[in-house]
């Protein structure tokens, strides 16, 4: 174990987490007299907004995922720590962190905790094995290889049902990410695609967006929900709604509608799209303080400025935090660790005390969300505008909040070759991308081997499967065919 240096006596603030919570309240403290460490479990700053682009092979990893390191290198004050945080200590004021075996202890006078989401299953979590979330890089490049690989075996598949099956892609959850999903496969099939094989024609593709609530996009409202529906019909969308998704297994989910009726979609490729779980610091500090709770979802029911109770130092911000009329977007984790990071300046500036702040107020700059090729639908205030003006909205928006000039730029010939044109940059898709995470998990899982691998990784070889370690075969996931004999792990 080691213990990060006490430092020079200057105020330390210790941010956790990369995202846009991380890196705004990282970067508003540029200016403060104080050292800041930002600790988080990936390298790099996530542009989550755009994942579904890395899934669709239209954007590449490096351009929505900028490494913080080289971001941050110009902020002589702020430091880069890779590790994943295990323990908050509020009464020691002190984090601990773990990269591979090894243990950080990283000292803070404040903290800004932004540690954001993950997927959720409703408790279903090993729906995960077969219908993976997008909330990671890793999630973005298996769903490519599962997309792009269902198109592959269905080229070579031998039986109409089989082929089918490997046609028909299923989205679950109809809120920004799933009709992004459903509408970007579409366009896949139907432009990028056609004419490329032989033994199929892409455009067959079913492409089914499955949502439990009665509308496309819900908290949008019902003018800009069905809009978003229709656009995405007359792409060929089948739109299922009032429809549960009960089960998910290797070959398709079962789903219950509205009269109780339970039937099958027979499905090689399915995504979840369908709820998010706070990261679980969030109940580690609100245990630890004076009666500040967590919500359902696991959220920090946070005081008027963002802190726990007891803990005015202890900031929360982001997907992580409760705040009413708040949402989970871009500009609440931004606005959120602004207001953190402009607390914590007033307070060393001597110009207020903690007791003296001002509540957090959210400036709601609208939302929107892009269903194809020029067409998105934008809310702002009581404006509430589809097609093509929307979808030029959302993109210099997207470009703006962007980070790095390279990023931008590359991004706009992306864009340009497959917006204007009919291919797409980033189609490669490899093997690893669609097993690495199921044979990972089953060589972590609960096992011994699993622990020395993690401690041993930086110099050893990984041990060879247990016998009562799982084996990950092609059925547990996709593209397998049922019986499948690809054995990974
Ligand atoms: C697919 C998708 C599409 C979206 N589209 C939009 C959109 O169009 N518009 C919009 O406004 N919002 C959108 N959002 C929501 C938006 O991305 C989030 O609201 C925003 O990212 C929240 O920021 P955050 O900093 O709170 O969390 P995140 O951005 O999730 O960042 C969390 C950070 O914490 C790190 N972390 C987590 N646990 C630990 C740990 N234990 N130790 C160390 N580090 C840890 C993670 O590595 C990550 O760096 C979308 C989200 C997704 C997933």
């Amino acid at each position: 174990m080691s213990t990060q240096p006490v430092g020079n006596g200057r105020h330390r603030v210790v941010v956790i987490g990369s995202g846009f919570g991380g890196l705004f309240g990282t970067k508003h403290l540029k200016r403060a007299d104080v050292d800041v460490t930002l600790i988080s479990k990936t390298t790099t700053h996530l542009f989550q907004p755009l994942l579904y682009q890395v899934a669709t092979g239209i954007l590449s990893v490096g351009e929505i995922a900028p490494a913080t390191r080289l971001v941050l290198r110009k902020q002589k004050n702020a430091r880069v720590l890779l590790g994943e945080v295990t323990e908050i200590d509020l009464a020691q004021r002190t984090v601990a962190s773990v990269l591979l075996g090894e243990k950080t202890v990283t000292p803070y006078d404040s903290l800004i905790l932004a540690t954001g989401a993950q997927q959720s299953y409703f408790g279903n979590d090993h729906f995960a094995t077969f219908a993976p979330g997008m909330k990671t890089i890793d999630d973005a490049l298996e769903l490519r290889g599962r997309i792009l690989g269902s198109f592959e075996q269905a080229e070579v598949t031998q039986t109409q049902e089989e082929r089918d099956r490997l046609l028909s892609f299923v989205v679950v959850g109809a809120g920004p990410t799933g009709v992004e999903l459903a509408g970007q496969i579409a366009e896949l099939a139907d432009r990028t695609l056609e004419g490329t094989f032989h033994n199929i024609d892409p455009r067959d593709a079913r492409v089914i967006l499955v949502e439990g609530a009665g509308a496309v996009l819900g908290p949008m409202g019902p003018k800009l929900g069905g809009k978003a529906q229709r656009r995405l019909e007359s792409m060929g969308v089948e739109i299922q709604l009032n429809a549960l998704v009960t089960d998910v297994d290797a070959h398709g989910v079962t789903v219950k509608d509205a009269d109780g009726t339970s039937r099958r979609i027979e499905s090689a490729c399915k995504v979840w799209s369908a709820g998010v779980q706070a990261s679980p610091l969030g109940k580690m500090v609100a245990d630890q303080s004076d009666g500040t709770e967590v919500d359902r979802a696991g959220r920090v029911v946070v005081e008027p400025d963002l802190t726990v109770k007891g803990h005015p130092n202890v900031f929360v911000v982001g997907d992580l935090m409760s705040v009413p009329g708040v949402p989970g977007q871009a500009q609440g984790a931004i606005q959120g660790a602004t207001y953190a990071a402009k607390q914590i300046r007033a307070e060393l500036a001597g110009k207020q005390t903690a007791q003296e702040r001002r509540p957090f107020s959210y400036f709601n700059k609208g939302s929107m969300a892009t269903i194809s090729r020029f067409s998105a639908v934008c809310q702002v205030g009581k404006l509430e505008f589809g097609g093509f003006i929307a979808w030029l909205a959302w993109l210099g928006l997207h470009l703006y909040y962007l980070v790095g000039y390279r990023s931008r730029i590359t991004t706009i010939i992306q864009w340009f070759v497959t917006f204007l044109g009919r291919t797409r940059g980033q189609m490669a898709a490899t093997e690893q991308w669609i097993f690495a995470r199921l044979a990972l998990e089953a060589v972590y899982g609960d096992s011994e081997e699993g622990e020395e691998f993690v401690r041993g990784a930086a110099g050893r070889r990984p041990p060879a499967p247990s016998p009562g370690t799982p084996a990950v075969t092609a059925e547990a996931g996709l593209p397998g065919k049922p019986g499948g004999d690809r054995k990974v792990g």
